[in-house]
């Protein structure tokens, strides 16, 4: 199957369960042309990403996701910024700093619940900066659940024993940061918000209102009749329109393949193309920014 692109893949570097450059490799074995690496607020890939899907000839677009919301679990996606950008990458480390406390509080919270897990177990399975995933693999591990997706919905979903909401940074927030970075704002996976059209509709009016710039239509979480209902909301609002799959490995989401539900995306080419338009458009506003401050 030859795809466009896949726009939301993660990696080790955040829940994934690929390096960087093995996720790149298997992306152009799936026939990608364009990918971007979107780690849960971290950076710390794009390097290597960047120098392997280089020598595998495939375009490479800087992601992250943003987690936004608190316990309204918004991701609100970036593209195309600046990775030496200090703001960014502090707001990411700020972030990361968080999850180790937060994760520190669930195991707290799942041992009152006598759903035993060690905190260095969980950290070993992140290798780095650990999340929920990471818990629900030792939970499972610890055979209170049979698979990750249980331990999620038995444990770890919001308002279960063992959640801990992150901290809220409001859409309007990520959105203007990412901008400040010479970034583009798209909101991840609207259909994950649990919400009916119509107050999507107006949700994500309100966050156009602060800038958003696009939204993530095609993604397995969208079936058939929420896609014309995404694009007519886009078209509304004159949003971006973007794809992605959301894969983070065979570990985590063992259903999801790189580039799953992309095949819907008909109009990944133009898409694609209009949102490397709009980096480009946002570097240029940035770097006219600087000459202006440095005069
Ligand atoms: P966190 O950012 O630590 O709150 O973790 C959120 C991540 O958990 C999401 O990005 C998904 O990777 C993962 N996740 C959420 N729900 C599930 C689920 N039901 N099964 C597996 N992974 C999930
Ligand atoms: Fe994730
Ligand atoms: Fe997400
Ligand atoms: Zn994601």
């Amino acid at each position: 199957m030859n795809l466009v692109a896949d726009l939301h893949l993660h990696s080790t570097v955040s829940d994934g369960t690929l390096s960087p450059a093995e996720l790149m490799r298997r992306a152009a074995e799936a026939g990608l042309r364009t990918a971007a690496l979107t780690d849960h607020d971290n950076l710390d890939g794009l390097g290597e990403a960047a120098e392997a899907a280089a020598s595998l000839g495939i375009r490479f677009i800087p992601g992250v996701e943003l987690s936004c919301g608190g316990g309204k679990e918004i991701h609100v996606l970036g593209y195309g910024y600046d990775p030496n950008h200090a703001e960014l990458a502090s707001f990411c480390r700020e972030k990361q700093q968080e999850r180790f406390v937060r994760t520190a509080r669930m195991v707290e919270q799942l041992a009152e619940n006598g759903v035993r897990v060690a905190y260095d177990r969980v950290l070993e399975i992140a290798c780095g900066v650990p999340g929920r995933p990471h818990v629900g693999r030792a939970i499972v591990e610890a055979g209170y659940a049979g698979s990750l997706k249980e331990a999620f919905s038995h444990f770890l979903d919001p308002g279960r024993c063992g959640y801990v909401a992150k901290k809220d940074t409001p859409v309007a927030e990520g959105v203007r940061l990412l901008h400040r970075a010479g970034g583009v704002a798209v909101l991840a996976h609207p259909m994950q918000l649990k919400k009916s059209h119509a107050a999507l509709d107006s949700l994500i009016g309100e966050w156009a209102k602060a800038g958003l710039d696009g939204i993530e239509v095609y993604h397995p979480s969208a079936d058939a009749g929420d896609i014309p209902a995404l694009l007519r909301i886009a078209e509304r609002l004159d949003l971006l329109v973007t794809g992605g799959s959301d894969f983070h490995g065979r570990e985590v989401k063992p259903d999801v393949a790189i580039g799953q539900g992309l095949e819907r995306w008909r109009t990944a080419e133009k898409d694609v193309l209009l949102l490397t338009e709009r980096i480009r458009q946002r570097q240029g506003q940035r770097s006219c920014y600087h000459t202006e401050n440095m005069e």
